[in-house]
């Protein structure tokens, strides 16, 4: 199979990709998932007026001639409502949040009054209205506030409880399996021996699944034995993932099986070579209803990869706009000369300067695939497409910013 060009990976990755159905969930977990309905107020908001002040609330006209002393007939707060009337010449204690008591207009603040046994002092007068938050200002009832598409934000579970909403309709968020294979690797934390690696690829991974709105679930660590993956490739089909992602194992090598063990289990592939560096040995395909990405075990190809397709891959199936699923690179200059690219698109680790005439970007002086101190550096992958001249400091290029 040739090398195909990133953006028709990318198009093939997202072809058949759908929003997963919809489910009913608490406001504890609709965070960043996007809406399947529009959302109705089911209450005003205030449902009465209230204080915005601590004071009096009084008669607008019997404070006009203040300084006047008025009967406190009553107390209200939030909370605790004032069911009497108040008439000429009284006043009711109020402070936030009190329901504005039948009789009142306004509120007079407390800095503006003294009480004694004789009643209140309301030293200025205040006009009607002043200190008071009008019935239904925020919202009212049957208004729909929030669209259907709407990805939730902290502030929209908020308005969503106010509007005495407790679930919401959202979609499904995608499960990704993640699945580690060499017999090198072995958990961070504990002592290798010899030829030993530490699996590091599946925490950015994870985290990366997990920011693009998706659950991530660790499938571990296969050996280089097909049947091992095989395994772990059938135990994410019992989960019901809804992507599986493999790292390592992916090119042409005897220990590289894992297209061998997913060709096994039934894979209908749809691509495995990409013009890309990093990245170049990456798979694409599926297994009945799960998608598959095969990203390669270097560590940069593999976020690199991850980066590019994953992320995408997620947010379709959560559901999110045309707009937002793809990253659309944005200008900079370069921050160093650069030689003429091969026939495969480079994604070079770069770090930023924000600068008065724009973003500066300069790739870091390592770009080998293997290395994570300078991907840890990065702020963003600079993209050098397939053939690019040679370009030199100063001169316009296109960057993809790297996220949390
Ligand atoms: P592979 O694609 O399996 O040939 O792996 C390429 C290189 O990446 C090898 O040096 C592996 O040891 C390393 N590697 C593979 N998987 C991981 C992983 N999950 N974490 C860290 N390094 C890995
Ligand atoms: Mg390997």
């Amino acid at each position: 199979m040739a090398l195909i060009p990133v953006a028709e990976a990318l198009q093939r990755v997202l072809a058949d990709a759908k929003p997963l159905r919809t489910e009913v969930v608490s406001l504890d977990e609709a965070f960043g998932r996007l809406l399947t309905e529009d959302v109705i107020a089911l209450r005003t908001q205030p449902p009465a007026a209230v204080s915005a002040m601590d004071g009096y609330a009084v008669r607008a006209s019997d404070v006009a001639q203040a300084p006047v002393v008025l009967k406190v007939i009553g107390q209200v707060a939030a909370g605790h409502p004032f069911t009497g009337k108040v008439g000429p010449g009284e006043a009711a204690r109020i402070f936030t949040g009190g329901i504005m008591p039948e009789g009142t207009d306004t509120v007079v603040i407390q800095e503006l009054t003294t009480q004694d046994e004789n009643g209140v002092t309301v030293q200025k007068p205040t006009p009607a209205g002043r200190n008071v938050r009008g019935e239904g200002i925020d919202f009212a009832e049957r208004q729909t506030l929030l669209r259907k598409g709407r990805r939730l934000t902290a502030r929209d579970l908020m308005l969503a409880a106010a509007m005495n909403h407790s679930r919401l309709s959202v979609y499904r968020k995608p499960t990704v399996a993640i699945l580690g294979t060499g017999d090198e690797l072995v958990p961070p934390g504990g002592s290798p021996r010899p030829g030993e690696i530490v699996y590091s690829n599946g925490f950015a991974l994870a985290a990366l699944a997990r920011s693009n709105g998706a659950k991530a679930h660790d499938l571990g660590i296969a050996r280089d034995r097909i049947e091992d993956i095989a395994a772990a490739v059938r135990r994410a089909r019992e989960l019901n993932a809804d992507i599986l992602l493999t790292s390592g194992g992916a090119s042409v090598g005897e220990h590289d099986l894992v297209q061998r063990a997913l060709a096994a289990e039934g894979l209908e592939l749809s691509f495995w070579r990409v013009a890309l560096r990093p990245g170049r040995p990456m798979l694409h395909g599926r297994l009945g209803a799960m998608q598959v990405l095969g990203v390669p075990g270097n560590p940069v190809s593999a976020y690199v990869c991850a980066f590019l397709f994953l992320g995408p891959l997620i947010r379709k199936l959560a559901g999110r706009s045309d707009s937002d699923i793809v990253d659309l690179p944005q200008p900079a200059r370069l921050g160093r000369d650069l030689p003429a690219n091969d026939e495969r698109a480079d994604y070079l680790r770069a770090t930023i300067e924000e600068t008065r005439n724009g973003l500066v970007a300069t790739p870091l002086p390592a770009q080998d695939s293997s290395l994570m101190a300078p991907l840890a550096k990065a702020d963003c992958l600079l993209i050098r497409e397939p053939h690019a001249p040679a370009a030199a400091a100063g001169s316009d290029c296109i960057i993809l910013k790297l996220g949390l």
